[in-house]
């Protein structure tokens, strides 16, 4: 259990109490998950008392239900929040001196407040890094969530797919995935669905439009679903038509090896530069490395932007445990775009992705049989 794992650390150091209000840490540590926009969300973590968590009051009932080991304590909008917070932690009776905050989430205004009302406290100590660090190694329940995120990302390919038509615009596939996807229980997406036709794809970021399709076009869908507050993200690029053109293939077959190569090498020890490195030298020695602009992936969890990344320069050894993407593409503007992108984490030898769409450039007819 985080929480319990979080109060033993703050036993060993001189922390007091430690204030999270960053909704993905809230959720880490009390299974609570909630978007309260620009209102105070909080969970107060003591030494010797009953953790507190803190929601607006038309989250009560909810935080209630969820949060099992918290005490809930709300607040209205018409009251000053800090007031009913700072009361509510000095009823604790719990040393108050120590205080350790998220350095990286909160705001000097939160901050000031916390101040005002604790004001011979320090707040020297930072949880940040060790939160980020905690939930680089995700559980057996945070990866069956993201496995069940997987499946639903898949499903999406599948759906894309088979929307595929000469004439039909990326927008319209786009709004096809989502309304089969929510019609059948995913609520939401993990990030802007991208469809992209043929060099539109040479953006790494493009938006999707009002292009029409043609026959013999790749088609780059990188999407994503959300499964209990985790995420998915998965990138095939699809030959639309019977037979890609020697240039196709050639770039396709590339970035495809890059993929494989680097998903192959994954194993506990290696370091997110060298998994890097892997895929990024196929590519270079194949003549295309300035095309390939991107880092080679990066952390999922919560979100699709977490740690580890796994880019040059970075000498985190990878661990049995942590979630992260492989995907390489090459872009070359005006004429094609290709990325092959799986996420997945390191097991005991190797890596298990969270999706399954076959790969290879045939895999759009396999989709659509
Ligand atoms: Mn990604
Ligand atoms: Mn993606």
């Amino acid at each position: 259990m985080p929480l319990n794992s979080i109060i033993n650390l703050m036993k060993n150091q001189d922390v007091d109490i430690i204030f999270l209000n960053d909704p993905k840490n809230v959720f880490y540590v009390s299974s609570y998950r909630s978007d309260p926009h620009e209102r105070i969300l909080a969970a107060v973590l003591f030494k010797d008392a009953k953790p507190l968590l803190f929601v607006p009051a038309l989250e009560e009932n909810d935080a209630r239900k969820t949060a099992e080991e918290f005490e809930v304590v709300s607040y209205m909008d018409t009251q000053d929040p800090w007031t009913v917070l700072a009361t509510s932690i000095k009823a604790r009776h719990s040393p108050l001196s120590d205080w350790s905050i998220e350095k990286d989430f909160l705001t000097v205004e939160r901050m000031e407040a916390l101040r005002k009302h604790f004001p011979t406290a320090t707040f020297d100590h930072n949880i940040s890094a060790t939160l980020q660090e905690m939930r680089l190694i995700k559980n057996e329940q945070e990866l069956a969530f993201m496995k069940e995120a997987g499946y639903w990302a898949d499903e999406a390919l599948k759906i894309g797919a088979k929307t595929l038509r000469e004439g039909i615009t990326e927008l319209e596939v786009v709004a096809e995935i989502e309304y089969q996807l929510k019609r059948r229980g995913v609520a939401e997406m993990s990030f802007t669905t991208m469809v992209l036709f043929g060099e539109n794809a040479a953006s790494p970021h493009g938006v999707p439009g009002d292009t029409k399709l043609k026959k013999n076009q790749f088609v780059l869908f990188d999407l994503g679903t959300m499964h209990e507050g985790y995420a998915s993200d998965v990138t095939r690029t699809f030959f639309f038509g019977e037979e890609p053109s020697a240039h196709q293939k050639k770039i396709y077959d590339l970035v495809l090896a890059a993929h494989d190569e680097a998903m192959a090498a994954v194993h506990p020890g290696i370091k997110a530069g060298e998994l890097d490195a892997v895929a990024r030298t196929i590519i270079t020695e194949a003549g295309y490395g300035r095309y390939f602009n991107h880092r080679l992936g990066h952390g999922l969890g919560q979100g699709v932007h977490e740690f580890p990344s796994i880019m040059e320069g970075n000498e985190m050894a990878l661990t049995e445990g942590m979630c992260f993407s492989i995907e390489p593409g090459i872009y070359i503007e005006g004429d094609i775009g290709v990325r092959v992108e799986d996420c997945g984490f390191v097991t005991a030898d190797g890596f298990e992705s969270f999706t399954h769409t076959p790969t290879d450039i045939g895999a759009y007819l396999k989709l659509i049989d």
